[in-house]
């Protein structure tokens, strides 16, 4: 048996800043199950040896390059301190990265819908089979696809986690209140060849059951969230489920404000319900945009052109809905020229405060698996498969580009520490940019105001943890 407290340890390292959903779903279908799991969120909390010692699986959730990064040295530190535990990674980067896991850190690994292998691990350990074969668990002598079938959701169990206070909390004017978090779907429709869902996903999403999320929002409010993120991959995917959750949420605690994550093509799209959405609660918007430039747009086909983002602007401002667009800065398709545009872009359309400083800086990633390997131009580019780091390696054709985007990360590490505010961070980047690359300011933004920026500088409700992948 493994139903002794602690003998299952749920580990999370990193998820933007929001209370584990990737421990608190497994958590419930554990102890459904009989069995007694107990999780450490090591962005709030410490791990102790006691409770390595304690464990005889430590599942480690990675559904994002950070989180994995953090969850390798987890790995590392279970073996030593408990060499006979079992080790299983799960979620979207353990699928991506699994021969090096198997090969360095890692006894199982799970990808896709986790939880239910999961379970089925738990269940093949705990009946005393030490090398199982279970659906949808990876081991270095079974290969097993990423588990891509409905589940049988169950509500999350957040009762032992840290208190919503010690996560990412909502901006909005004077008023900070706590933020909470849940996903009405997951996977993507859609096949964005940057996208880590794509490799694994390939076009399919699946919804998770509205009695299901509603109940976990009643959870979290009683808790103290006054504000919801919808953390999924693209809310619009399934509209007429999305839609009925926000309304289901705003008649039952009208107070209650939300974020949703929606793609340039579905808002354009599906333009008519953004007023809908502003009087449900809807603070702001979170929209991939990457880059403007049509060439990064082709290679990672997104789907959209530097003018739907224009029109999609105007959609969410005419709802009154603040966009908060996210950028994969550097790109080995990304010229000088198209950098300076995406910053003189934000400078016109007044997005200064709308987009967090760390996205200037944002540096394709190709993990392993990514669509990107397929690109007829890839051996210009493409360096090897650096595994320790879970990326394959790639150099700018313009060396520039490279150095740029080292200078300007440590430019905004250091602004960022010394807590200088949207504004001046993005005036020292356009100041950078013109200094290292070369291209001069856009006259219609900066004019004789050299330096200066030239925005309304109006407040956006935000999130205190910033956004990037
Ligand atoms: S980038 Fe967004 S829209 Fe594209 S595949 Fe990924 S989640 Fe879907």
């Amino acid at each position: 048996m493994m139903d002794v407290p602690g003998e299952i340890l749920l580990v999370s390292c990193y998820e933007l800043g929001h209370q584990p959903l990737t421990l608190a779903s497994p958590l419930a279908l554990l102890r459904a199950d009989g069995f007694a799991p107990v999780s450490v969120d090591t962005s709030v909390s410490e791990l102790t040896d006691e409770v390595i010692r304690a464990a005889r699986l430590v599942a480690i959730s990675v559904p994002m390059h950070t989180a994995l990064r953090l969850g390798a040295r987890v790995a590392e530190r279970v073996r030593a301190a408990h060499p006979s535990a079992h080790i299983c990674f799960y979620g979207l980067y353990a699928s991506l990265n699994a021969d090096y896991l198997l090969r360095e850190h890692a006894d199982f690994v799970i990808g896709g819908e986790y939880e239910a292998a999961l379970l089925g691990l738990a269940r093949a350990l705990a009946s005393g089979d030490v090398s199982p074969s279970v659906p949808g668990v990876r081991t270095r002598a079974v290969d097993a696809p990423p588990v891509l079938a409905r589940l049988p959701f169950v509500q999350p169990e957040r009762a032992s986690l840290p208190t919503a206070k010690s996560y990412a909390h909502l901006v909005r004017g004077d008023e900070v209140v706590p933020a909470g978090y849940v996903e009405a779907s997951r996977g993507c429709l859609h096949t964005c060849r940057h996208c880590p869902i794509t490799p694994v996903y390939g076009g399919r999403f699946f919804i998770v059951p509205r009695g299901v999320v509603l109940a976990d929002i009643r959870a979290q409010v009683a808790a103290g969230v006054r504000h919801i993120t919808f953390g999924d991959p693209d809310f619009l995917n399934g509209p007429g489920h999305s839609l009925a959750i926000v309304r289901a949420l705003h008649a039952e605690f009208p107070d209650v404000t939300f974020d949703a994550t929606i793609k340039i093509e579905h808002i354009l799209e599906r333009r008519d319900v953004f007023p809908e959405l502003a009087a449900l609660g809807c603070a702001f918007v979170v929209s991939a945009v990457e880059s403007l430039s049509a060439e990064v747009l082709r290679h990672l086909k997104k789907g959209h052109t530097r003018a739907d983002v224009a029109e999609a602007l105007t959609i969410l401002d005419d709802a009154g809905i603040p966009m908060r667009p996210t950028f994969v800065a550097f790109t080995p398709w990304t010229t000088a020229r198209a950098y300076v545009d995406v910053l003189d872009f934000i400078a016109e359309h007044d997005l200064i405060e709308h987009v967090d400083p760390v996205q200037y800086t944002i540096r394709l990633l190709v993990p392993p698996g990514s669509a990107l390997l397929e690109e007829a131009d890839a051996t210009t580019w493409l360096g090897p498969l650096d595994e320790p780091n879970f990326t394959y390696q790639w150099a700018h054709p313009d060396p520039r580009m490279d150095d740029m985007q080292r200078a300007v990360a440590a430019l905004v590490e250091r602004e960022t520490v010394a807590q200088r505010d949207n504004a001046s961070i993005f005036a020292a980047i356009r100041a950078l940019a013109e200094e290292m690359l070369g291209v001069p300011a856009s006259a219609r933004t900066w004019g004789t105001q050299r330096g200066g920026v030239a925005t309304k500088r109006r407040p956006v409700p935000h999130l205190t943890e910033a956004w990037f992948c």
